[in-house]
């Protein structure tokens, strides 16, 4: 075919019927959206109120302190070292640790300090909340056995 030439049908267009529904529309119910979307599932929104219950059970008096060992500041916030992204429980006390402000936006960057510590668990750890609680707790005593034992 010579380049220049246009394109064409070799054969002709046919009129077709129009197609045509079996079934009528109907009307169904009230398509009304003047609710607004929750801000929240209630899934959510039941989520948060438990978590809210374990806080207040953990800290029941006062802001405990930063669990980082060299910090000393008081908590500001709950810190899930499973994360809530990688499938974490936001409502289970093993998977919370109280943080400062500052050290939970350094955990965010995931310091090498944060595995050591078990301040922060990989998604494919396999170990139970317990389990990593325990972890914790072992890894934070060495650190101070090893830090502060010239102080006492
Ligand atoms: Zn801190």
């Amino acid at each position: 075919m010579k380049r220049n030439q246009p394109l064409r049908r070799k054969t002709a267009l046919k009129a077709k019927k129009p197609l045509e529904r079996k079934t009528p529309l109907r009307a169904t119910g009230n398509l009304d959206r003047s609710a607004p979307l929750p801000k929240q599932s209630k899934k959510r929104q039941q989520e948060n109120r438990d978590r809210h219950a374990m806080k207040n059970a953990m800290f029941p008096d006062s802001r405990p302190p930063c669990i980082v060992p060299w910090c000393g500041l008081l908590a500001d916030d709950l810190h899930e070292p499973l994360t809530r992204a990688r499938g974490g429980s936001i409502t289970e006390p093993d998977n919370a640790v109280p943080t400062c402000r500052g050290h939970n936006d350094e955990l965010t960057n995931e310091p090498a300090w944060g595995y050591e510590l078990h301040l922060l668990v990989h998604a494919w750890d396999r170990r139970t909340y317990a389990e990593m609680a325990e972890d914790r707790r072992i890894a934070l005593a060495r650190w101070y056995a090893e830090h502060l034992e010239e102080a006492s």
